[in-house]
């Protein structure tokens, strides 16, 4: 803590350039401090337990992330007034934080203190080390003489331990003015091990018409403009308790920063410098407000966001980014960038074209081809699958999805089906409606081997996509086998050695905080053959 502070004076604060990348190697929000009291508050935590705020900070809850077997990220941030600005005064501030044994915080394993830095929102990312593998841990943060709200976080199994069972939820896409977040009061009341979320945490526009709940912010271009949206979205208490309840493993699609960006370009096609300054900001609030490793600390307009994380020899989940490094769109119209649907052009099928990136495709695919772990998941943002839209007889395709990029989702598939990694399950997002596809090895003829079983989840509050036109194309496209973009919701997924479910839970709708759930489908996979198959729809737990 000592040294912490040294490092973190005001002087050295002013003295160092303005960008976060000076503060790339400060060991900063991850004070690992053994058992026992807190150490002293060095001289640049200016507000200690004596020093009151406007008021209470912990307005935006907590949340923790990214569990390893002996390690788990624990993530608060310090916001008396978190639509305007945060509130709190431009000073770090002494943050202490305490894991137990138990829900009320009564046998305290580990504590220490960490500072919140104005450069970074106060938001507070700590690394908790030495834990005891598969087990859960209840948090809390204290500051300025106020306590957090405790939430319960789990560490991942031993790696490489057998494993009989991991329940998860996946999730995407919350425009909080579209609706309410009924499908997580559902889900914090589910028995899980972790949440996955895939991208359009935030949504940069506000609702236009059959608005559910008004938003105060016009778009955000800021970091402050940034911060404010993401405390808005925050301040729900059905997604702080989701949070609170469950370790979350996130990914971003591309309302984090502006509708259907792709690497250096925007729909609208703004000056490509000013963009990555927009981007750059987005990413540091997506930073803040995430329960993300240090290594995720941005670097101006770049954010390293994916990662593989394992859990015992059951489970390896590859968490990609769809949006950082992908080529532009294919074959835009003139007036705008961003997704369309494009007829089959040539540059569409441009092997240099990549949805990944060089480096990533390639640490994706080494990846899988190393893994030891029976169940190969593939967490991603976007519906993968070949669909087909066919309009006066000729074929067109979604350019925002994987549909725009054939020669990237050819080599992945192709790599699935000539190397073979154990049971590779892709799921996504992004497309607000459930899907469930056989990738397969040719979209085009329907006798060619299924190499990988895709679920899509609908949205959880984002409306859905047109229904009786999206059906329409389904007689073209043979291998998805459930549809449906009526519901929001996310989908459950217990897996064990034989067996992967997958339970679509669905809402009644948004527009009601507690709208009742139920499962509108559930499919199995069975290990060694991919392609899900459908069963009757599980009742338990909705
Ligand atoms: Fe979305
Ligand atoms: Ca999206």
């Amino acid at each position: 803590m000592d040294r912490i502070d040294d490092l973190l004076t005001r002087r050295a604060l002013l003295a160092r350039a303005t960008g976060l990348a000076a503060l790339a190697g400060l060991p900063v929000g991850c004070a690992v401090a053994p058992p026992g009291p807190p150490a002293p508050l060095g001289p640049s935590a200016r507000l200690g337990p004596s020093t009151r705020l406007s008021a209470w900070p912990f307005t935006l809850g907590v949340a923790s992330g990214d569990p390893l077997p002996d390690s788990v990220v624990l993530w608060t941030r310090l916001a008396p007034e978190p639509l305007h600005g945060g509130g709190m005064p431009p000073e770090p501030v002494a943050v202490e934080w305490q894991v137990a044994a138990d829900d009320r915080m009564r046998t305290i394993v580990q504590r220490g203190m960490v500072t919140a830095m104005p450069e970074l929102g106060h938001a507070v990312h700590v690394e908790v080390a030495g834990l005891e593998p598969g087990r859960w841990y209840w948090y809390r943060f204290v500051a300025a003489g106020a306590e957090s709200p405790i939430g319960r976080t789990r560490t991942a199994p031993a790696a490489g331990a057998p494993l009989d069972r991991l329940r998860f939820a996946f999730a995407s896409c919350q425009h909080y003015g579209q609706g309410y977040y009924a499908p997580y009061r559902h889900m914090a009341r589910q028995e899980l091990d972790l949440v996955m979320f895939l991208g359009d945490y935030i949504y940069e526009t506000s609702a236009r018409d059959e608005i559910v709940r008004p938003e105060p912010h016009t778009a955000p271009i800021s970091l402050v403009q940034y911060r404010n949206k993401y405390g808005l979205y925050k301040s729900d208490p059905d997604l702080q308790a989701a949070h609170a309840r469950f370790p979350w493993i996130v990914t971003w699609d591309d309302h984090e920063v502006a509708n259907d960006y792709a690497d250096d370009q925007s729909q609208d096609r703004d000056d490509a410098a000013w963009f990555l300054r927009r981007r750059a900001a987005a990413y540091q609030a997506y930073y803040e407000h995430m329960p993300l490793r240090r290594r995720a600390l941005p670097d101006g307009a770049r954010l390293q966001l994916y990662r593989r994380l394992g859990f015992g020899d059951l489970v390896a989940f590859s968490v990609v980014d769809d949006r950082q490094f992908r080529s532009h769109q294919a074959c835009p119209p003139i007036e705008r960038a961003g997704g369309n649907l494009v007829p089959d052009c040539a540059e569409r099928h441009d092997p240099r074209r990549s949805m990944l990136g060089a480096e990533q495709e390639r640490w994706l695919i080494d990846g899988l081809d190393r893994s030891s772990a029976r169940w190969n998941v593939i967490a991603q943002q976007l519906l993968m699958a070949q669909i087909k839209h066919k309009s006066a007889g000729t074929a067109e395709f979604w350019s925002d999805a994987w549909d725009g990029y054939p020669a990237a989702r050819e080599r992945l598939l192709r790599f699935l089906a000539a190397r073979r990694p154990a049971n590779p399950i892709v799921i996504g997002g992004d497309i607000h409606s459930y899907w469930v596809t056989d990738l397969k090895r040719d979209f085009d003829d329907p006798a060619s081997p299924t190499v990988a079983t895709e679920f899509v989840g609908t949205s959880i509050s984002s409306r859905g996509i047109a229904y009786e036109r999206t059906r329409a194309t389904l007689r073209d496209n043979p291998h998805v086998k459930f549809f449906d973009s009526r519901k929001r919701g996310y989908v459950r997924c217990e897996v064990t050695p034989a067996h992967w479910l997958s339970d679509l839970i669905a809402v009644d709708n948004v527009t009601q905080r507690d709208a009742p759930s139920s499962t509108l489908a559930s499919f199995v996979v069975e290990s060694g053959r991919p392609g899900a198959i459908e069963i009757a729809p599980s009742s338990h737990g909705v």
